[in-house]
């Protein structure tokens, strides 16, 4: 089994979901007491969120790429960004490291794909919705058509995320938000949602969402295990 190298603590609200499927998924599959074998490095997301707000993207390449780096030398046989938006600086970390780095949008795009839609709408923070670097994955890459929510539920979903989700708060309300702002996208033609925050699918239970949703943290998760296992 090869060694997954995890990058967290953006948040480690969901960084904990990372470590619990990778887990399960191995337990799943060799059963007893098997588990996975990881070496992880999280970061002060306080840090990275000051950055971010700052729009010094530059610096957070930085940050990741030494990360990524620490992760290569002690021992990781790939890396895994357990966060969407930094995915803005992949480019960097990809420069510092040559073990395989496993996008998260392509890991996505694939498991779209195969549930045979064309149509996805794309939810998570604003970096996300509105910067190209995720949308134009899917779109070239994989031919889909994106569509995303319009600027004030963006504003709205911003909020959401960095004032509640990734401090742990997660409340009837916010879930109530997300559902009228998805119900809207798919009258748009959206056949699917992409859960595009590695913190929204611990607020939304794929039952409560009245399309097809996409975990970006479970589907992170197990491309994660096949790169291990293969
Ligand atoms: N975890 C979130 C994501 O998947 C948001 C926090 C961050 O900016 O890293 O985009």
């Amino acid at each position: 089994m090869k060694i997954i190298g995890l990058l967290g603590g953006m948040s480690w609200q969901s960084s904990k979901f990372y470590y619990q499927y990778i887990n399960e998924l191995i337990a799943q599959k060799f059963g007893s007491t098997h588990s996975a074998r990881i070496l992880m490095s999280s970061v002060n997301f306080n840090e990275i969120e000051r950055l971010m707000m700052q729009d010094d993207w530059l610096a957070i390449g930085q940050l990741m790429a030494k990360e990524a780096k620490r992760l290569q030398d002690a021992g990781a046989d790939c890396l895994l960004l357990g966060t969407n938006t930094i995915h803005i600086v992949s480019s960097a970390i990809e420069k510092a490291i040559s073990i395989p780095f496993l996008h998260i949008a392509r890991a996505t795009g694939t498991q779209i794909v195969k549930k045979g839609i064309s149509k996805v709408a794309l939810l998570g923070t604003k970096f996300t919705m509105e910067k190209n670097f995720y949308t134009k994955i899917l779109q070239n890459e994989f031919q889909l058509e994106i569509v995303i929510p319009n600027e004030v539920e963006r504003q709205l979903l911003q909020a959401l995320i960095f004032d509640e989700l990734v401090q742990g708060v997660f409340s009837e309300e916010a879930k109530n938000t997300c559902i009228q702002i998805i119900k809207r996208l798919e009258k748009q033609g959206a056949q699917g949602v992409i859960l595009g925050c590695t913190e929204l699918p611990i607020l939304l239970a794929e039952e409560s969402i009245p399309i097809l949703s996409f975990d970006t943290t479970l589907i992170h998760s197990k491309a994660a295990v096949d790169f291990a296992l293969n």
